[in-house]
């Protein structure tokens, strides 16, 4: 028989769950208490008599998926769970402790259908959208990581300081494709900023650019911070690297883009991948393409984050040189446009941007 998921029950059935267990109500508190704070078994219950711990394991589950591997990065800054669902798909999430707070790239999706040639997390396309449950379940995944049972008096509310032990900042950009799955990301994200009180300043949904979805963030209207994973500069090129691209043109995509963070007078996050082909050749690297990066983004309030490629064993590219990298951000200031090198966190241990897979083979070092 499955065991019951605890976290997937309203207050009311947790009640009625515990109660025919010969159980008196307030145990159902105890435990919802536990629950909200990431408790991965029932044997860290404290409160709770040993027999009913031990029942209680042999018929239900607190989270709608468990840690299968936990892997450190080597400066201790940056954790990575491989995470099991209850239907055996995996799952990978990111935590990432920085000096402006605890920051969590959390999946929405189990697998990715998008086929971005040069990316880890679509390699075996897509196998099913996350729940809202599933999604949210991650950040407690992090939660638990930072704090464990260790009760803390203040409240929880994230407040920037890094040696705050809770999650203060949430990114959507982990395997999948969130705008394929909008409605239970939207649901995730008021939930985030329902229960653990995450500003929707700090929370980030990144995407490859669907128009819909980003209309229906505009129509959903919570000033989150919007990503767009642009890549390249020019249609022909983009289709080259991003199937997507057959479908939503570059102008169509900044536009909604545009419409987004204008609505919330935000600044536009743009991720760039700079890539050379596998004899080294830039491809999205020149300087011809920098200069039609400039002119997409002229003008207007945005951040593009440069990232080298992080090296992906199935896919055949490279990572430009550090000075073909500076040159090329050297154009982008140049004409004004902000502009940082994406730091890199976790790539020892195959959690970089573009290294999440469902499968607990790290592609780089182990
Ligand atoms: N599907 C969404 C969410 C994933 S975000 C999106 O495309 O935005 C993950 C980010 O990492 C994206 O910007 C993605 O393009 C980038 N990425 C993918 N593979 C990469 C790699 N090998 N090296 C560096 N960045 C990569």
């Amino acid at each position: 028989m499955k065991k019951k998921i605890l976290f997937n029950l309203t207050s009311t059935e947790l009640e009625e769950f515990i109660t025919n267990l010969g159980q008196p109500r307030f145990r159902a508190k105890q435990i919802a208490e536990w629950l909200g704070r990431g408790a991965p078994d029932f044997s860290v219950m404290k409160n709770l008599p040993e027999k009913l711990r031990n029942d209680l394991d042999s018929v239900a589950q607190t989270l709608p998926l468990h840690v299968v591997k936990k892997l450190e990065s080597t400066d201790g800054q940056t954790t990575k769970f491989l995470l099991q669902l209850d239907d055996d798909e995996q799952i990978e999430c990111v935590l990432m402790r920085t000096s402006y707070g605890n920051s969590v790239c959390v999946s929405s999706q189990a697998g990715c259908a998008m086929g971005c040639k040069f990316c880890a997390s679509t390699l075996l396309g897509l196998k099913r959208n996350l729940t809202v449950n599933e999604i949210f379940a991650q950040i407690l995944v992090a939660q638990w990581e930072l704090r464990g049972d260790k009760l803390n008096n203040r409240p929880i509310r994230p407040n920037g300081d890094p040696n705050n032990n809770d999650v203060s900042h949430i990114v959507v950009m982990g395997t999948g494709e969130p705008l394929q799955n909008t409605q239970n990301v939207i649901g995730f994200m008021e939930r985030a900023n329902h229960e653990m009180g995450i500003g929707w300043r700090r929370i980030t949904v990144s995407t490859c650019g669907i128009v819909p979805g980003i209309e229906e963030l505009i129509t959903w209207g919570r000033p989150i911070n919007l990503a767009i994973s642009l890549h390249a500069p020019n249609d022909d090129l983009r289709r080259k690297i991003m199937p997507i691209a057959n479908k939503y043109s570059i102008s169509d995509i900044m536009n909604a883009a545009w419409r987004f963070t204008d609505t919330h007078n935000r600044q536009l996050m743009i991720e760039y991948i700079l890539l050379g082909d596998k004899d080294g050749n830039l491809l999205n690297a020149t300087s011809e393409c920098a200069a039609q990066l400039v002119e997409i983004v002229r003008g207007k309030n945005c951040m593009i984050n440069l990232i080298p490629w992080n090296a992906v064993a199935e896919r055949e590219f490279t990572s430009p040189s550090g000075n073909a990298v500076h040159r090329f951000q050297d154009i982008l200031i140049k004409n004004g446009v902000h502009t940082r090198i994406r730091r890199e966190r976790g790539t020892d241990i195959g959690s970089a941007c573009g290294q999440l897979r469902i499968s607990d083979k790290s592609s780089v070092a182990k």
